[in-house]
């Protein structure tokens, strides 16, 4: 039953603009994703981050995608007034000056954000976005971004010494500290917990100011790091709007899960953030389950995140040559994955005929579903290959896909 409903939800969105959706739990505020160009995994991160987002019965989350990297950004509007909140999961070209002025006007003008992990790399020579962000890291920042921001002591260090801003050791898992317990992003949670395995960002600096630490971690020398307790969760406030920064949550390229998006801590604190940046509050119950000092701990709602696949099969839907083709790479990855779950086979093999039979759908995505994806393919495609045996463009393709599926 789940799964048919899922299904439903996927072709649904086919008449909706692209990645522009909303899907499954509703919740009465609105947040936009910003993404479409980071080193990450971004197609997946974005789908951890708005089912976690959703998760929390408070937002409706649509995700938004740039163009690639190099490719013309003019076109890259964004008019975020609409939104309760915006977050930030894009490290790359710079965006049009209107996207760059409406996303300044919107903080200032009392916006939600919350910064996700490697965001604080993206504009380092855009002043109103580092004062957004209060601190960063990598791209060429220098003394001149700002100072080091730390912990020593109890006390806030801000160290103007030269430098490169932003590093990081080996990943490891780390004990997460509370600098401000009694912030309500924080309030009832432990003061101190596991994280599971992350990146630790370490001397990250900035403008840094308005900006309130809310925890740190220890960044031990032996595995790479400062030898410093450095800020990973922050609050600023610039104009009327309201930041929550999270360094948390590293998804690397090409990899499919990530133990630091997964982890309970991280979760919590995402969603808790996201609803103080949107609202100044934050009514959220603290969860009944939560990592330890000694033990980090997977949100036990995290398993079923990754099945909605609706944004990869857009992408797929949308494909033309020269762009991007993750999207294919993902779903063939999670084909092999899946290959002995009938269950959720069938369901992809529904969403592959709805694309071949879609006129919505990319003569481009169609090449390559009947060439690199009829593999798969029973009799049941048979008739729809022959239908696009029809159509020149497509002709050879189809014949091949026959061809591969009478073997
Ligand atoms: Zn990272």
């Amino acid at each position: 039953m789940q799964v048919r409903i899922k299904i439903f939800a996927i072709l649904a969105v086919f008449s909706v603009t692209l990645f522009n959706f909303s899907c499954t739990r509703k919740g009465s505020m609105t947040a936009i994703i910003v993404t479409g160009q980071n080193s990450h995994n971004w197609q997946r991160s974005s789908i951890a981050l708005r089912s976690i987002l959703e998760k929390s019965g408070m937002f409706t989350v649509g995700i938004t995608v740039s163009p690639e990297a190099g490719e013309d950004m003019s076109g890259f509007i964004i008019d975020f007034s609409p939104y309760d909140l915006v977050v930030l999961n894009y490290t790359g070209d710079d965006w049009p000056a209107e996207t760059q002025s409406n996303f300044v006007d919107y903080v200032q003008n009392g916006g939600g954000v919350v910064v996700y992990h490697n965001a604080n790399n993206s504009f380092s020579d855009w002043k109103e976005y580092n004062e957004i962000i209060g601190v960063g890291g990598w791209n060429g920042r220098d003394e001149n971004a700002g100072p080091y921001i730390y912990i020593s002591g109890n006390e806030v260090i801000r160290d103007n010494a030269p430098g490169r801003g932003g590093s990081h050791g080996s990943q490891h898992e780390f004990l997460i500290e509370t600098y401000k317990p009694s912030h309500p992003i924080l309030e009832g949670l432990p003061e101190r917990w596991m994280h599971a395995q992350d990146e630790l960002y370490s001397e990250l600096r900035g403008p840094a100011k308005n900006m309130e630490i809310l925890a740190y971690a220890y960044s031990e020398e032996r595995l790479g790091g400062s030898g410093r307790d450095e800020p990973l969760l922050m609050t600023i406030t610039y104009g009327k709007g309201r930041v929550f920064h999270t360094a948390l949550g590293h998804f690397g390229g090409g990899s499919l899960f990530s133990p630091a998006i997964e982890c309970a801590g991280f979760v919590t604190t995402f969603q808790r953030g996201a609803e103080w940046a949107a609202t100044g509050k934050v009514t959220q119950e603290v969860p009944a389950v939560f990592p330890t000092e000694t033990e980090s701990l997977q949100w036990p709602f995290f398993e079923d995140i990754y099945s909605d696949i609706t944004p990869i099969i857009s992408a797929m839907q949308q494909y033309e040559t020269g762009k991007s083709n993750d999207c294919f790479n993902i779903f063939m990855k999670l084909i092999r994955e899946n290959i002995d779950n009938q269950q959720i086979i069938d369901e992809y093999h529904s969403l592959i005929r709805q694309l071949l039979k879609s006129r919505k759908t990319s003569v481009e995505c169609k090449k390559i579903l009947l060439k690199d994806f009829s593999w798969i393919a029973d009799d049941s495609y048979r008739d729809i290959y022959e239908e696009l045996k029809q159509y020149p463009e497509l002709s050879g393709e189809a014949q091949y896909a026959i061809d591969r599926t009478g073997e």
